[in-house]
């Protein structure tokens, strides 16, 4: 099994995870697929100086093998902030949604939340999410073309299927697969050894999604988040959806709010999962998508909520 260090790992023949532990809140994986004096990136990275760092280390390959498409899995700033940073001659794929979804959190907001005094309580809560990283001068580059549907795009005569299966974790998801190498590079349908989160509320797609990964029998897969994995891992996180799934259902039907909903849920054996405030976020979106309820949050409310969930917690703990 790969090892879950810093840096570019070689999963498969001429396939490798650039991998960033621990995984929690921005730290997130990507890839690279060489063929044929050509290659194919999956995803960069939250900031400049990160996705720096991770073209630097690739160019050992990318040297002999020019990145000519990539991948944005979907929207979430810590796969597409770095955008930039690629040749203006690299064809960034995406889904149509995800294009969309870019726009939802623009880099400046995530600057001006990292920047500013919060107060006692939330400040290092949100500096212990994104104090790591740099939002400062980022242009966010958007993709250049989507697909609707299952799109094979070849790299130096290496082929990568582009699979949207969302929505599920946000509305535009989509996953890379390497067919001759039996190698998923999943996005954020994955978190391996934190929470999942969901942005788009569906955790029946994103059932249907692990669904359609473990069909494919992969024999590695790279999540977004956590070590690299295989398909245990994508029923592991199939397990959590449907916990949560059952538990909101369940609260729906008491009549409890969102709110009351994540502070009461049982989390079972996923209550120690790091991250796991992110019940907040996820509930929240469940009983929006679902029409029960049609509050709107704020990034920052959500982020307000989260912290409270956890002083919540630590104490009931205590
Ligand atoms: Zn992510």
């Amino acid at each position: 099994m790969t090892e879950y260090t810093k840096g570019l790992h070689e999963v498969a023949d001429h396939v490798w995870g650039w991998l960033a532990p621990d995984g929690s809140w921005g730290w997130s994986n990507a890839g690279l697929i060489e063929g044929d004096r050509a290659s194919f990136l999956v995803d960069t990275l939250f900031d400049l100086p990160l996705t720096a760092e991770m073209l630097a280390a690739m160019s050992e390959i990318t040297d002999r093998s020019p990145i000519t498409d990539a991948l944005n899995t979907h929207a979430n700033g810590d796969h597409c902030y770095g955008n930039q940073l690629l040749a203006p001659e690299v064809r960034i794929h995406a889904t149509p949604l995800c294009r969309h979804e870019i726009h939802d959190v623009p880099p400046a907001m995530l600057h001006q939340l990292t920047t500013t005094d919060l107060g006692p309580e939330l400040t290092p809560y949100v500096r212990r999410m994104f104090g790591a990283f740099d939002f400062s001068d980022i242009t966010l580059r958007e993709p250049d073309a989507g697909f609707e549907t299952e799109a094979t795009v070849t790299a130096g005569g290496r082929e990568v299927r582009l699979v949207p299966l969302g929505p599920a974790h946000t509305g535009g998801d989509a996953v890379a697969y390497v067919p001759d190498a039996g190698v998923v590079f999943a996005g954020d349908l994955l978190f391996i050894g934190g929470t999942p989160v969901t942005w788009s509320g569906d955790l029946n797609g994103w059932i249907a999604a692990c669904d359609t990964m473990v069909g494919w029998d992969p024999a590695v897969v790279v999540p977004g988040h956590g070590p690299v994995t295989d398909a245990s891992g994508v029923l592991e996180v199939r397990g959590y959806l449907t916990h949560v799934r059952d538990g909101l259902d369940a609260s729906i039907r008491a009549g409890w709010s969102w709110q009351e909903a994540a502070d009461r849920i049982d989390l079972g054996p996923y209550a120690r999962l790091p991250d796991s405030e992110r019940i907040v976020i996820t509930a929240y979106n469940v009983y929006r998508t679902r029409g029960v309820d049609q509050d709107e949050s704020s990034v920052m409310d959500l982020v307000v909520q989260m912290s409270a969930w956890l002083r919540g917690r630590d104490a009931a703990l205590s």
